[in-house]
């Protein structure tokens, strides 16, 4: 099984107590150790039984050479006893055979030289007798075993009591008192090195074998699982943390038939399914991409259609105000051309009348240029041009809104206030911010009566980030029912309106970033303020709009 490990370190990191291998090799670990207690067990068992066997052992030669040399004792015949002594001492497996008397001299001994020597009470073979090194034990002993290291190697010291017979009891040979006295001691050394040998060979097989099994065992079992389930389980991780990072272009190669090549598998099959729908997406948004860049194109040329539309009918407006402007100049010019055009039908001019005619015409010029300078403004005001941003004068920009609408003011008799402040230049397109505050002048002056007051503000906001111009009118005001409607496109509430004024200076300030309001103005009016972002923003805070 292989997975193409993900770049950078694994997004969760499992301690190692939690992990799944070590998980697993705990009870493998549990297995070796109860594996090793129980052999351990066995190994002593086997040992008790193995000395047990060499007691019993030792105790029949034991008894072998004490009926074997009976009756050559009873009959004092020594050299029998000893010669009889002497070949079961030499038997394999027997170290040593001797007897030695109640004062602990040696009377007997299968090893040469070690005849008439004096055995000191707390040498080995006299302490389970003499315990204590005290006199003896009483009652003495019939047989007394015990386990002695020397030269190499365990052995079994098996002591057997020679008491007095009462037969012998009347012979010349011992001077002692009738009655079971202890005469002296015959003592057999069983070597256990045999034994020992055979239980070591049997302890270092075992555990030899045990550790070896255990260990393959453990290896396979160990190896099994890193390669059944460890490795195909942590493949299954990377792919499901993978898969939480969105990395969807993951394989999980499991080899594996039995639950978790299943997992493997469905879990490919997910992947497969969510890159599928991934995919459905991606040109899912694409398509809406181009549909919503499409309709924000028709929609740029709608909205531009608008203002053109909306300009021709402030346009409308402004030239019947415009036409009757223009009257004035256009008649006076018509009658000093008239007046002109008589002094000279009549005699030569004398030097009074041609300062007269020259008079006349310097008014004719300047009616004229007047005229042009009117026509001019509203051919401006017509044209139509892509949006150009760039540092404005807001106040400029006012001026000459006012200038347009200047001509409809005389003819309403309205009031004309300005409240110009001293404000920073704003980024934005002088020609759509003039037709902003045309459009929200004309509104004000159709909306008021005839003594109405128009106000026109412009202020610096706190911070300098954005400059505020106000058109305030004392008509009736915006019904609070409808302050959230008059910026729809063809709302409107007039006869003859075209709903599309308020909309068209909403569109212009949404294109400079900034903001339109309208408030309702006490005791009655209204007052639309556009927030516009200046062209250097100041040190003040984030918030170019700040209230
Ligand atoms: P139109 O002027 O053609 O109606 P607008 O979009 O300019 O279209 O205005 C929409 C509506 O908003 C108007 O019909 C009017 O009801 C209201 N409105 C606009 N300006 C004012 C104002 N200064 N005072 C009161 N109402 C206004």
């Amino acid at each position: 099984m292989t997975a193409s490990s993900p770049p950078g370190a694994p997004d969760r990191f499992i301690p190692w107590r939690h992990r799944l291998s070590t998980r697993l090799l705990v009870p493998l670990a549990l297995l070796l150790l109860v594996s090793l207690l129980a052999f351990l067990a066995f190994e002593r068992a086997m040992s008790q039984a193995l000395m047990e066997q060499a007691l019993a052992g030792s105790r029949l030669f034991a008894e072998t050479i004490t009926s074997a040399t009976r009756h050559s004792m009873l009959e004092d015949r020594r050299a029998d006893a000893y010669e009889i002594m002497r070949s079961i001492g030499a038997q394999p497996g027997i170290d040593l055979v001797r007897v030695f008397n109640k004062d602990g001299r040696i009377t007997f001994s299968s090893v040469p030289g070690e005849v008439g020597v004096v055995l000191d009470r707390t040498e080995a073979s006299c302490r389970p007798c003499h315990e204590g090194a005290r006199a003896l034990s009483d009652p003495s002993p019939q047989l007394a075993s015990q386990v002695v290291e020397s030269r190499g190697h365990r052995a079994l010291h098996l002591i057997t009591p020679i008491h007095g017979d009462p037969r012998c009891s009347t012979s010349e040979c011992h001077h002692h008192s009738p009655g079971g006295q202890v005469l002296g001691v015959q003592e057999v050394v069983v070597s256990l090195a045999d034994a020992d040998h055979r239980q070591a060979q049997v302890r270092w097989f075992g555990l030899g074998g045990s550790v070896i099994g255990v260990a393959l065992l453990g290896g396979a079992l160990a190896g099994f699982t890193r390669r059944r389930v460890v490795e195909p389980v942590a493949a299954l991780l990377e792919g499901t943390l993978r898969v939480a990072r969105d990395q969807l272009d993951l394989e999980i190669r499991v080899d594996d038939r039995g639950e978790l090549g299943v997992l493997a598998a469905s879990f490919n099959d997910m992947t497969r399914a969510l890159r599928r729908v991934e995919g459905d997406l991606k040109s899912l948004n694409l398509e809406l991409e181009q549909k919503v860049e499409a309709r924000t194109s028709d929609l740029r040329r709608a909205q531009a259609a608008l203002v053109q539309t909306e300009k021709l009918s402030s346009l409308g407006q402004l030239s019947a105000s415009i036409a009757h402007e223009i009257n004035n100049p256009l008649a006076g010019i018509l009658t000093f051309a008239k007046l002109v055009s008589r002094q000279l039908d009549g005699a030569v001019a004398d030097e009074a009348t041609r300062a007269t005619m020259k008079r006349n015409l310097a008014l004719v010029e300047r009616e004229a240029g007047r005229c042009s300078a009117i026509v001019r403004n509203l051919l401006d005001f017509a044209r139509e041009r892509p949006l150009k941003l760039e540092p404005v004068d807001a106040n400029a920009a006012v001026e000459e809104s006012l200038q347009l609408i200047g001509h409809k003011l005389s003819l309403t008799g309205h009031r004309l206030e300005r409240r110009l402040g001293d404000v920073p230049a704003v980024l934005a397109d002088f020609g759509e911010l003039r037709q902003a505050v045309v459009n929200l002048a004309l509104n004000a002056m159709e909306a008021m009566g005839p003594q109405g007051r128009l106000l026109v503000e412009t202020r610096a906001l706190p911070g300098g980030q954005a400059v505020e111009i106000a058109v305030e009118d004392d008509g009736p005001g915006v019904p609070a029912a409808l302050l959230g409607k008059v910026f729809d496109p063809f709302f409107t509430t007039k006869e003859r309106g075209t709903g599309l004024g308020l909309s068209v200076v909403y569109g212009i300030v949404q294109r400079h970033g900034g903001k339109v309001t309208v408030e309702q103005v006490l005791p009655h009016g209204a007052r639309f303020v556009l927030r516009l972002p200046t062209a250097v923003p100041g040190p003040g805070g984030d918030e170019p709009y700040g209230e």
